[in-house]
C-alpha cells in the first residue's frame, strides 16, 4: 500500500494508529468530508473563528492518507489556471486579487506551522524553473512576458540567465530558466498530520475508517451513521467520483514519486539547491523535486495513465515504467544521483476539474460546501480554500470571499469513454511534444493546441 511506502511515512516520526470510527448517528453544526489539507484547514480556521461550533471529520482511512501525505511539498503559489487565464475569464484585477492572495497562502503556512508548532520542515527558498533546450527557453520567455503583462511586477518572476539558472541548480544542459521567491519546500504528511492533531486538541471530532456514500444537504451517509449538519463540506478531490451524484466533478490523475537516500555533502556541491530551492524544468509533462531537510531528493512526475471510471485504487500508487522513468530523468538532470540508491517509490491521485480552473464555494440554499480541483497545486491552494470556506460558513465575507475562484463552476467531465480516451490522448500528447522538443528544439505547438482543445 502506497500511503506507508512513501518518504513522508517513514521519516513523519510517528505511529499512525487510526482513530475509532463514526459511533452511529451524530447532529454537528459543520460536517466535513476527508480529512486532508482541504478538510483539516476548514476546521482549523472555522474553530478559530467560531470555537462554539461543533465540527466533526469524517476521513475513508486516516488523516492525511489522501494526496495531503503523499505530494511533492511544493508549498507553492502556483494556482490553476496561471494569472493569464484568470484574466481571461475574470479580468486583470481579479489576476492580481489571486496572486496576491496566493502568495499570503504560502507565508500562513508557515506562520500557522510555527505558531502550532508543527515541525514541517519549512524552507521558503522559492522555485527554479530551468530550460535546457529552446522550445522551453521560448516557455520561459512567454511565461515572464505572460505574468508580467497581467500582473506587472507582483509575482517577482525573473527571467534567468544560464548562469543565473546554475546559481540555484547545476543541472544539465541549461540554458536558462525562471525563478519565483513565492514557494516553500515542506515535509507534507507533519503538516497534515500535525494539522489533524491540533484541531481535534480543540474539540473537532475525527472519525477515521468511516466512508461517506453520500453528501446530501442536511447529512452525510456513511457506513458507520449519519452526520446530521447544517452546513456539510466536500474535501474529498481525487477520490471525489466514488461519492454518488458526484462521477464526472473532476477526474483522478496519478502523480508518482520516488525518493533517494541522503546525497552526500559533495554531491550536492555539485547539484546546488542551497537554500532548498523546489525545482523543476519546463517540459509540458510536469515534473517536480525537492532538496529534503535530511539531504535527500524526492522527485516526481506526471505521466501514469488515467485508469477508466476514474477509478482509484491502491495499485495504481506505482508503475513500474514510470517510476523507472522518473529515476532517469533525475539522473539526466544530475547524473551524480546515478551514485546513490532510490529508497522509496510511491503516488497519489490529485484532482482536476473540466476547465483546470480549481474552486472554492457554499451552496448557503442546501447547506453544501466544497473546494477542490487544485490539479497539483494544492498545498497551500487549500490553506487559502480552508480559510474562505470558514469565512463563507459563518458569513464573514471580506476580500477573500470575492476572490475569482469563489463560486466558479467548471462543468462536468464527458461520460465514459469519451473521458478515458480525451485524459489520455492528452497525455500522450504531451510527452510526445516533449520528446520532440527535446530532440529539434523547436516548440511543439502543434500537439500542445490540441492538449489543451481537449482540456488536458
Ligand atoms: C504525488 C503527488 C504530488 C503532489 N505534489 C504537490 C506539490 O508539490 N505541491 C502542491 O501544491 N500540490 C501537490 N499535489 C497536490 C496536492 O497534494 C493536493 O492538491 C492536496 O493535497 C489536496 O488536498 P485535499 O485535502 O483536497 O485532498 P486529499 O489530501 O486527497 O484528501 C481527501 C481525503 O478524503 C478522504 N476521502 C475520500 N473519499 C472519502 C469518502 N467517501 N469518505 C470519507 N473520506 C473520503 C481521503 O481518504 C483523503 O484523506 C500533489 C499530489 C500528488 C498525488
Amino acid at each position: 500500500m502506497s500511503f506507508a511506502d512513501s518518504l513522508w511515512h517513514e521519516t513523519a516520526g510517528e505511529t499512525f494508529k487510526a482513530r475509532p470510527p463514526l459511533p452511529g448517528d451524530i447532529d454537528v453544526d459543520v460536517a466535513i468530508v476527508g480529512a486532508g489539507y482541504t478538510g483539516l484547514w476548514t476546521a482549523y480556521y472555522l474553530h478559530s473563528i467560531d470555537p462554539s461550533l461543533r465540527i466533526a471529520l469524517v476521513e475513508r482511512k486516516i488523516a492525511g492518507f489522501g494526496a495531503s501525505g503523499r505530494n511533492g511539498g511544493w508549498c507553492s503559489a502556483l494556482f490553476p489556471p496561471a494569472s493569464t487565464g484568470i484574466a481571461r475569464r475574470h479580468g486583470p484585477d481579479a489576476a492580481v486579487a489571486m496572486r496576491r492572495a496566493m502568495h499570503e497562502a504560502v507565508v500562513e503556512v508557515g506562520r500557522v506551522a510555527e505558531a502550532e508548532g508543527l515541525d514541517i520542515h519549512y524552507a521558503r527558498g522559492g522555485t527554479v524553473q530551468l530550460a535546457r533546450n529552446q522550445a522551453q527557453l521560448a516557455r520561459a520567455r512567454e511565461l515572464v512576458e505572460g505574468e508580467r503583462g497581467v500582473t506587472g511586477d507582483v509575482e517577482g518572476l525573473e527571467l534567468l540567465s544560464k548562469e543565473g539558472a546554475e546559481e540555484h541548480a547545476r543541472a544539465t544542459r541549461v540554458l536558462g530558466g525562471t525563478y519565483t521567491p513565492h514557494c516553500a519546500a515542506i515535509h507534507p504528511l507533519r503538516l497534515v498530520r500535525g494539522l489533524a492533531s491540533r484541531v481535534e486538541a480543540r474539540g473537532v471530532s475525527i472519525f477515521e475508517r468511516t466512508t461517506a456514500s453520500q453528501i446530501r444537504p442536511g447529512a452525510v451517509l456513511t457506513d458507520h451513521g449519519t452526520v446530521r449538519a447544517e452546513i456539510v463540506v466536500r474535501a474529498t478531490e481525487g477520490y471525489t467520483p466514488s461519492l454518488r451524484g458526484q462521477r464526472r466533478k473532476v477526474v483522478p490523475l496519478y502523480s508518482l514519486m520516488i525518493a533517494t537516500e541522503p546525497l552526500s555533502a559533495e554531491a550536492w556541491d555539485q547539484i546546488g539547491l542551497r537554500h532548498r530551492e523546489t525545482f523543476a524544468d519546463l517540459r509540458h509533462m510536469r515534473i517536480y523535486g525537492q532538496r529534503t531537510a535530511d539531504d535527500r531528493l524526492a522527485f516526481g512526475g506526471r505521466g501514469a495513465p488515467y485508469h477508466f471510471a476514474s477509478r482509484t485504487r491502491p495499485s495504481f500508487d506505482r508503475n513500474q515504467r514510470v517510476h523507472s522513468a522518473l529515476r532517469g530523468v533525475l539522473v539526466d538532470l544530475f547524473p551524480v544521483v546515478a551514485d546513490f540508491e532510490v529508497t522509496h517509490e510511491w503516488g497519489g491521485a490529485l484532482g482536476i476539474a473540466r476547465d483546470w480552473h480549481a474552486s472554492v464555494g457554499l451552496d448557503r440554499r442546501r447547506g453544501v460546501g466544497w473546494a477542490g480541483g487544485y490539479v497539483g497545486d494544492g498545498v497551500a491552494t487549500t490553506n487559502l480554500a480552508g480559510r474562505t470556506l470558514a469565512r463563507l460558513i459563518t458569513s464573514q465575507e471580506n476580500g477573500l470571499t470575492r476572490l475569482p475562484w469563489v463560486g466558479h463552476s467548471s462543468r462536468s467531465w464527458e461520460p465514459e469513454p469519451l473521458r478515458w480516451l480525451g485524459v489520455n490522448a492528452g497525455r500522450l500528447l504531451l510527452s510526445g511534444a516533449d520528446r520532440s522538443e527535446a530532440r529539434r528544439g523547436r516548440p511543439a505547438k502543434r500537439a500542445r493546441a490540441f492538449a489543451r482543445f481537449i482540456g488536458y
